[in-house]
């Protein structure tokens, strides 16, 4: 059986620890290969390769940076089909829903592209009598990035093309579950003539994940994934001195007001429930129906949810495809019967179902749940699954106040053909992504991705300016160029402008 290798100062390195887990087919439930776990050595000598390579890396031109970011881009083009089946085979979204995380992926590359743009200080003459002052970023040396196995290319993009064409090394920590996109991603860097050891991934899980956290040659941390790990990545990381962006879980609320156009709103409300098997931190988890859009909502919410085609995500016409695990697949059917079995009405019930030629696959249908109160758990937990719970309630602020009191705050939306219920609505709501009549409110990349409570721990949100900001030290330089002949006489009392 094939064993994924890591990616070390440019070659594939096969690591110290004879340790590996296994990778699954979610459409076959087939073990198809498996990954090296990296020891604390193997971080050790990823950690080496990237120091050397920051030594020249940091000292490398803005041109030549961008250069091979436009270089890295053009190939993410050409090698998309090739690239979305690999991330399919693995996690099982469909091919189309992987070339769109690519798609968002990218736009980060590009934003680096544009990194001399951004990157510019500012200057202000004469701040004092022949005293100018200037400013300039620099890069921060090895930095690291563990990602999730929701979006195994675009989460990892948002992270390594600003890190690296800021001028620093980097080290990727990727899912064990689906690692293959992080070595293809690697080859393709090797190819867009990025020098060896500024991109290297290391496999593994929590032993490699702890190396990372409290190695001293690590600067900074970048971290997405569930909200019990990035609360424990951000405290250990920062107690190691490490700067860090710890990004959590969710559980997004699309807001359905009565004045909504009710087909738009559910349409879009499934697209955003059931796309990729509700395995995205900005998929939405709960719709909150307001007065008189319940009835009508949750009707046409039935039907889309029974239209769903679930199938092998590589299978044309294919919608939803399995989820990653067999344990997530439990843990999802457990949910909507734990639901049941609390007084929610269950609408559409995807338990049990059988994809033909794919009976041990890890699939799960649609399911839609109706008068769910916060209450219950498939309310207050994350199922990261095929589940849309439908809240009723009377009133907006009504809803506000729901999405307020929860704790995650990572996307929600609002459907409404009111421009003052959608400005109330974006005021008031304590979430950090915010759509009208958007279900899935992702920012581009030159705007910056972070929800607010529990869904980031820290302050940082990422990419876009925050990523830049992230990734590098300012400096601020004050000088003077005295004329020879000049006395500038030196006072004792604190420097004052004059
Ligand atoms: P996860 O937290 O289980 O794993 C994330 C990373 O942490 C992986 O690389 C994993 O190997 C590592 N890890 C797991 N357990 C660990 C432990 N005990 N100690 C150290 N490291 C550990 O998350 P997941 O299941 O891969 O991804 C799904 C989660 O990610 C969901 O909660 C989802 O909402 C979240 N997510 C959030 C965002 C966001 O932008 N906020 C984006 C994508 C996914």
């Amino acid at each position: 059986m094939k064993t994924i290798e890591h990616w070390i100062n440019g070659s594939p390195a096969a690591g110290t620890s004879p340790e590996t887990a296994p990778v699954f087919n979610p459409a076959t439930g087939q073990e198809q290969a498996r990954v090296a776990l990296a020891s604390a050595v193997d971080v050790d000598t990823a950690v080496a390769a990237a120091t050397a390579a920051f030594e020249t890396w940091s000292e490398s031109s803005l041109t030549q940076r961008t250069q091979v970011m436009f270089a890295f881009r053009q190939l993410l083009v050409e090698h998309e089909e090739e690239l979305g089946r690999i991330i399919s085979a693995e996690h099982g979204k469909t091919v189309d829903d992987a070339r769109g995380e690519i798609t968002r992926g990218r736009e980060v590359v590009e934003f680096a592209c544009g990194l001399g743009d951004v990157l510019k200080g500012s200057f202000s003459d004469q701040v004092s009598r022949g005293v100018d002052v200037h400013n300039f970023r620099q890069p921060l040396g090895v930095v690291a990035g563990i990602t999730p196995f929701n979006f195994p290319a675009m989460v990892p993009l948002w992270m390594h093309p600003i890190a690296i064409a800021t001028g620093n090394t980097f080290i990727l920590k990727p899912s064990e579950r689906d690692p293959s996109a992080a070595n293809f991603v690697a080859e393709l860097y090797k190819r867009a003539e990025l020098p060896d050891g500024v991109f290297n991934v290391v496999h593994g899980g929590k032993e490699a994940v702890d190396a990372i956290l409290t190695h001293s040659g690590i600067e900074a941390v970048s971290f997405v994934g569930s909200t019990p790990i990035a609360r424990y990545v951000h405290e250990t990381a920062t107690s190691h001195g490490k700067r860090v962006q710890a990004l959590g879980g969710a559980k997004n609320h699309a807001v359905v007001l009565p004045d909504a156009d009710l087909k738009f709103a559910a349409n879009h409300i499934t697209a955003g429930a059931y796309g990729s098997a509700g395995e995205r931190c900005m998929a939405v988890s709960v719709a909150v129906a307001v007065g008189d859009a319940a009835d009508g909502l949750v009707e046409i919410l039935e039907r889309k949810a029974r239209e769903v085609k679930v199938g092998p995500g590589d299978a044309a016409g294919t919608e939803m495809g399995p989820l990653v695990t067999k344990a997530a697949q439990e843990r999802v059917e457990n949910a909507v019967g734990v639901a049941d079995g609390q007084g929610a009405a269950v609408i559409v019930d995807g338990r049990g179902l059988k994809v033909d030629g794919h009976e041990d696959g890890f699939f799960t249908g649609p399911s839609l749940l109706d008068h769910v109160t916060t209450e219950m758990d498939a309310y207050k937990e994350e199922l990261f699954g095929p589940v849309l719970a439908v809240v009723r309630v009377d009133t907006l602020d009504e809803a506000i106040g729901v999405i307020n009191a929860n704790p995650y705050g990572n996307g929600t939306a609002l459907f409404t053909g009111s421009g003052e219920a959608a400005r109330r609505f974006q005021r008031n709501v304590k979430v950090g992504m915010i759509g009208v009549n958007v279900p899935v409110p992702v920012p581009m990349s030159y705007y910056s991705f972070g929800g607010w409570k529990d869904s980031l721990i820290g302050d940082s949100p990422i990419h876009g300016p925050e990523g830049i900001r992230f990734y590098t030290r300012p400096k601020v330089v004050t000088t003077r160029w005295p004329q020879p002949a000049q006395q500038v006489t030196a006072g004792f009392n604190f420097p004052t402008s004059s």
